[in-house]
């Protein structure tokens, strides 16, 4: 009988479930919902965490459906990471709108916190106080949610990440857990001790009997009732985590680069947790067979989504992939640069005031030379990350895997090994982050080996021009524009 294993990947614009076979080692069937966000008030975003728990639910028993015949040997879970639910353990019902990471209604608070308080959090979490993760999310439900202070009081009140909450659903309540992944994107985790931190706690006012227990991505989490059946939970990480072991990417000094609507760099530092002098965040990569992986994490909030705009506001292209073509068409930019600040500008600058400029424009500036330096300014932000990624752990990048929608670009993957000086290396499955899930669940059930090397396949290499002189004078010329937008 063929083995099965699901991996759910509840993201932000949409829940997936994939069903992977064991023997065959890739995914046979999928199936996805699209999750609506709402934005009551300028820079809020929430989601219906019921909609999120049918929408599960429903792409869950879709790949059940598909296994007829076969047997699914247990569910992996993959996340966004941050978004808060508050619910009724009681009842299950949430009590307010999940918060959604994107969230900036609590950027005022965090804006507030003394630097050193900010010292002392980073240092026991890893992260920079900021509206992103969820701490001030869940002080802002206890301040302005009377119904989730009163559950409080009473005992009821529980307060955890997606993956927590559809746990929750999945067991009929009898497991309320996370993993260190998740748990580490919370400002409420001490990352060496890998537990809540009782100081973190005090400082945001959020009781620990509230929160999930935490366990290492390879525990079983509970069972899941769907249907007539039971499955084990194992294997849960949050997104980004799962694409880095999806990739894996689990020695030191491995890279893996998502390129989606935004660019997520994270570099693994093996069993010590590395503190950036640059800005970048340090973050559990993944807990398991007794041991911790941490990472650091570069995060920019624009990538693909400059491609989108060429699209949908300037009307200069009319889909993503065919700006590959529009670029190769044109020998280079001819001196236009693009910084992608559309909202402010992430990691390393998180500058919230900065703006997008296209630069160096002239008289022959053509349509092929400005989707060619939106391209462009993709890899040089994934260069101003990998720059800070050697800094701060003084380990060389050699090489970086590269996932996400846009490492279908074949132009953009070449001039990311050119801008780095190193080769990216594209994966056959690029769906990293349910491969991730899938395998952290493999793994827990005694179904894949721990050489999780094995189960990637590259399907393209590519290599770095020699000409390092080049390429280094115009990521110099980018950093100039930086400098304008900035300004
Ligand atoms: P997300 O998970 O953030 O929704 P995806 O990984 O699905 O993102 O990637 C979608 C993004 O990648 C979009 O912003 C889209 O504009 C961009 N994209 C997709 N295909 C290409 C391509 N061939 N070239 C450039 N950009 C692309």
């Amino acid at each position: 009988m063929k083995e099965y294993i699901i991996s759910l990947d509840a993201g932000t614009t949409s829940i997936r479930a994939f069903l992977y076979d064991v023997a065959e080692r890739k995914f046979v069937h999928r199936a996805q919902q699209e999750v609506a966000s709402s934005f009551p008030h300028p820079g809020w975003v929430e989601q219906d965490a019921s909609e999120i728990w049918f929408k599960a639910a429903y792409v869950l028993s879709d790949c059940l459906r598909a296994a007829s015949g076969g047997k699914v040997m247990g569910i992996g879970v993959t996340n966004q990471r941050e978004t808060v639910v508050c619910f009724d353990a009681a009842t299950g019902e949430p009590v307010a709108p999940a918060i959604v990471w994107q969230c900036r209604r609590t950027s005022a608070f965090c804006a507030s916190i003394p630097e050193e308080d900010a010292a002392r959090i980073k240092e026991k979490c890893g992260l920079l106080p900021d509206a992103y993760f969820s701490a001030s999310k869940i002080a802002w439900i206890l301040q302005n949610v009377p119904a989730a202070r009163k559950l409080k009081e009473e005992g009821r009140l529980r307060a955890g990440t997606v993956d927590s909450y559809l746990i929750y659903k999945l067991t009929e309540g009898k497991s309320f857990a996370t993993d260190c992944t998740n748990a580490s994107r919370t400002m409420l985790f001490n990352i060496r001790t890998l537990d809540w931190d009782d100081d973190l706690l005090a400082y945001f006012g959020v009781c620990r009997d509230m929160l999930p227990a935490v366990l290492p991505c390879d525990a079983v989490f509970g069972m899941a009732k769907l249907g007539k059946g039971e499955y084990p939970i194992a294997g849960v990480l949050g997104d980004q985590q799962a694409a880095l072991f999806g990739q894996a990417c689990v020695k030191e000094g491995d890279v893996k680069l998502t390129y989606g609507t935004g660019l997520f760099m994270l570099f693994s530092t093996g069993t010590q947790p590395v503190f950036s002098k640059s800005g970048l965040l340090t973050t559990v990569g993944s807990v398991y067979k007794g041991r911790t992986n941490y990472a650091l994490e570069g995060s920019v909030f624009h990538a693909g989504s400059g491609v989108q705009w060429l699209r949908d506001e300037l009307g200069l292209i009319e889909n993503a992939a065919e700006t590959e073509r529009l670029a190769l068409s044109v020998a280079d930019t001819g001196g236009v640069f693009f910084v992608p600040a559309f909202t402010g500008l992430g990691a390393p600058y998180w500058n919230s005031e900065a703006r997008g400029l296209i630069s160096g424009i002239s008289r022959g500036t053509r349509r092929e030379h400005i989707v060619r330096a939106v391209l462009e300014s993709i890899a040089y932000s994934a260069r101003d990350l990998a720059d800070c990624m050697e800094k701060d752990s003084g380990i060389p990048l050699t090489l970086v895997r590269c996932d996400g929608g846009a490492c279908a670009n074949n132009f953009l993957m070449q001039f990311q090994a050119d801008v780095l000086g190193i080769p990216v290396d594209r994966p056959e499955e690029r769906e990293s982050t349910a491969l991730g899930a899938a395998l952290m669940c493999a793994l827990a059930l005694g179904l894949a080996d721990e050489d999780i090397g094995s189960y990637r396949t590259s399907e393209r290499v590519f290599a770095p021009s020699l000409d390092r002189t080049y390429f280094d004078g115009l990521y110099a010329q980018y950093l100039a524009a930086v400098r304008r937008a900035l300004g």
